[in-house]
């Protein structure tokens, strides 16, 4: 089959969906991508709210750094991203203390000297983990191929990747272990926070390789977005639409007409139905179950059900205050207690130059905590009353934590409105609520895009390596080429 005679929907235009399909796009497949809500990028979108315009969940770009995910991404569509590198990529608060994540470790080591080797050690590997990523290995495999791919395609390009074998089954903790880390509970807690909000668990639980990755996000760079996190998606749509494929929204897929092991074609709430050859869904594996009304059974095993989703917070607030912090990002950590449900914020405000953000002299301002979902929906199930009245309880601890490291917000706050895991429900269409992906606790059992589907494909956050932007794009990358694959088999 020609690549122009292949027809593909993808359900969802977050990130992951939107890279996948206009890399396909591009390469001459017919696509349409079918979003539920009137605008793209999911948890990386931006919305109105009155006068400001807030970032929904993510906040800070990363992958842009030259060869990174997303750059490549852009010189393969032709898309200039309309980004600005960040000096400073977030400030860490607890008590006292106060880190700035820069490009450079030397702030880290000279608060905490002993773990020098420790980052040394890091930077070595994720230098390789970059280069791999870049590679789009075949991880989990599917098949005999895959294998043979994973091994020439690594050891051909970076003979040193042998040296990561070792920590493939390690966990943070292990490796902080053999550097006598694991003792000294005040940079535990700051790699816990780090780790946290990036691979969603922290060092007990997170895989070595994947926490490496993870703690190298400020050394590879952040950049701040034109007009919010969801330009990106849109310059994604518009590139899409720019190489003949359609995104269609308010589009949301009730059903999929599948046949043995074949999808047929979707449904729409609307009423609408559309044939295909080929399907993409950007839905965890929850959400796929809801619209199926049955499991994708995927090759690899689902993830769990039991993860994060968030609670946030969107300020409008007077911009002096973000001028006093000296960060555009905190990350602020409470005196003590576990990690989460508002004892550790990320608070993200929008750009002083990007006046479309905010009105003159304020700021929009996105907080962010980690909250399991069954608490929220527990609360639903006993009424309104009662989910109000836990609204506002989280709403008043995040509230206190951000006045303990800023206490000029008491007076600087203009607006609040909240959303939780039922709002995040709503609007990513993920069960539960649940965003963030899955914990990255292992590199073996973790899910891949394929499916029971022999033309049905997952993408997003909730298929390996997992969530952030940089993360999808690279996870989009092994879809189309599993799609391609198979295309390709149906050609001969
Ligand atoms: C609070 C928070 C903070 C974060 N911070 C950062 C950060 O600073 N930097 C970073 O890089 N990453 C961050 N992330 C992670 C990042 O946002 C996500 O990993 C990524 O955006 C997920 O993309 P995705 O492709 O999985 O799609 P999603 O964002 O889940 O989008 C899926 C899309 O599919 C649509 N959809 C669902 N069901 C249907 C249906 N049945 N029919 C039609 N459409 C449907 C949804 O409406 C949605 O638009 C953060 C996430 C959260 C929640």
């Amino acid at each position: 089959m020609d690549l122009r005679d292949l027809h593909c929907i993808v359900i969802g235009a977050g990130i992951g969906g939107l890279a996948a399909v206009a890399l396909l796009a591009r390469r001459g497949v017919q696509v349409v991508v079918l979003e539920a809500q009137r605008y793209p990028g999911g948890c990386a979108a931006t919305f109105s709210s009155g006068d400001y315009r807030f970032d929904a969940g993510a906040t800070v770009g990363c992958g842009f750094h030259p060869g990174g995910p997303l750059d490549r991404l852009g010189r393969e569509l032709g898309i200039d991203w309309p980004v600005h590198s960040e000096p400073l990529a977030w400030q860490y608060r607890h008590r006292d203390l106060r880190l700035d994540l820069l490009s450079s470790r030397d702030a880290i080591i000279s608060r905490f000297p002993r773990s020098k080797a420790f980052w040394k050690e890091q930077g070595k590997i994720a230098r390789l983990l970059w280069q791999l990523s870049a590679e789009a290995l075949p991880w989990p495999v599917c098949g005999v191929r895959d294998v043979a791919d994973l091994v020439s395609r690594s050891l051909a390009v970076l003979p040193d990747s042998a040296r990561l074998l070792p920590f493939m089954r390690r966990t943070a903790w292990d490796w902080l272990r053999r550097y006598r880390l694991h003792a000294d509970p005040e940079f535990v807690r700051f790699i816990d926070a780090q780790l946290l909000i990036s691979v969603q668990t922290t060092s007990l639980q997170a895989n070595a390789l994947n926490a490496a990755i993870a703690l190298d996000l400020p050394v590879a760079g952040t950049w701040s977005v034109e007009g919010g996190i969801g330009t990106i998606a849109q310059q994604l749509a518009d590139s899409i639409e720019r190489d003949g494929g359609a995104v269609l929204y308010g589009k949301k897929v009730t059903r999929l007409d599948t046949i043995n092991r074949e999808v047929l074609g979707v449904e729409t709430a609307d009423g609408d139905a559309l044939a295909t050859d080929m399907v993409v869904a950007n839905l965890t594996h929850d959400s796929f179950v809801l619209l199926n009304n049955s499991a994708p059974e995927l090759e690899s095993p689902a993830s769990s059900s039991s993860g994060w989703s968030a609670f946030v917070l969107y300020l409008g607030v007077d911009a002096s205050l973000f001028e006093r912090a000296g960060a555009d990002h905190l990350q602020i950590v409470a005196p003590e207690g576990e990690l989460g449900e508002c004892r550790s914020l990320f608070v993200s405000a929008s750009p002083a130059g990007d006046a479309g953000r905010a009105p003159e002299g304020q700021r929009a301002v996105t907080v962010s905590t980690h909250t399991r979902p069954e608490r929220w929906f527990e609360a639903l199930r006993q009424g309104r009353e009662a989910y109000e009245a836990l609204k506002q309880e989280y709403t008043d601890k995040a509230l206190t934590l951000l006045y303990e490291q800023l206490p000029e917000a008491r007076d600087a706050i203009r607006s609040v409105t909240a959303a939780t895991p039922h709002s995040w429900e709503n609007w990513t269409g993920r069960l539960h609520g649940l965003v963030g992906g899955y914990a990255q606790t292992s590199l073996f059992g973790v899910p891949g895009p394929a499916t029971k589907y022999n033309n049905l494909f997952l993408v997003g956050d909730s298929i390996f390596p997992g969530q952030s932007l940089p993360g999808v794009v690279t996870g989009a990358r092994r879809t189309v080429e599993l799609i391609l694959r198979r295309a390709a088999r149906q050609r001969r």
